[in-house]
């Protein structure tokens, strides 16, 4: 349950510097300017983040996870490759937290620019809808933390699930879909359906991937 688990009363209260030491070289500087800047929801084993770390070696990534040791072992993953490649993999790191209470508990209005939902759980039936993590009202929850300009992507195997995700997405008032030409030169989207672990898992078994990906619009009044 929650109370496993430190929740931040707020973003001010997360400790980044011990998540990137490197980028927070000394304890005055707990709070730089540094912030994190995309989160993997329900991360799982942390492949995402472990492929965008070269890619965006600059930036800032936090994956979220709510298994106590699917975290650990993301935690061991990260140390493990820091070690094994001294200077690389500073910039990822994982908390353990349930996303769809305390996302803003961890960031601030705007701060990030990419929100990842890979491969999230299905929840089939009809009254666990609630239990999703795309819904209207959790969308504007994490329309609060993007800032205008800033992606979500989501990629399921399950047809249903990646339909309710487009709707959603589609009919909240500030995300509006990539078009084909931007998908076409995002390099992320490449990573969606190989970077993870459930992404292999479904390309193994030669399952069919359903992805959406939108951007955080400013609305006109
Ligand atoms: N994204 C990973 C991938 O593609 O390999 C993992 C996909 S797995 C099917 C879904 C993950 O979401 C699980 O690891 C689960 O523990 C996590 N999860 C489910 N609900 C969550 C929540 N409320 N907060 C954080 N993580 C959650």
């Amino acid at each position: 349950s929650d109370s496993h688990f430190p929740i931040p009363i707020s973003p001010h209260h997360v400790d980044y510097s011990l998540h990137y030491p490197q980028f927070f070289p000394s304890s005055d500087q707990v709070h730089s300017t540094k912030k994190v800047e995309f989160a993997d929801i329900g991360c799982g084993f942390g492949g995402l983040l472990i492929s965008l770390s070269t890619l965006f070696p600059e930036s800032l990534m936090i994956g979220m996870e709510l298994r106590d040791k699917v975290t650990e072992y993301v935690k061991e993953r990260i140390s493990a490759l820091r070690v094994a490649n001294p200077g690389q993999y500073q910039n990822i790191s994982v908390v353990r937290t349930n996303s769809m209470k305390y996302i803003p508990n961890y960031f601030e209005k705007g701060q990030l620019s990419k929100m990842f939902f890979l491969f999230p759980d299905p929840h089939f039936k009809e009254k666990n809808h609630r239990r999703r993590v795309i819904s209207l009202h959790l969308l504007d929850e994490y329309a609060y933390v993007l800032g205008v300009g800033g992606i979500i992507y989501t990629i399921t195997d399950v047809e249903e699930l990646g339909d309710w995700m487009k709707a959603c997405l589609e009919s909240h008032p500030m995300f509006e879909a990539l078009t084909v030409e931007e998908l076409e030169a995002d390099p992320v989207v490449k990573l969606l359906s190989s970077a993870t672990e459930e992404g292999q898992k479904v390309a193994r078994n030669g399952g069919q991937t359903f992805q959406a990906v939108y951007r955080r619009i400013q609305p006109s009044s």
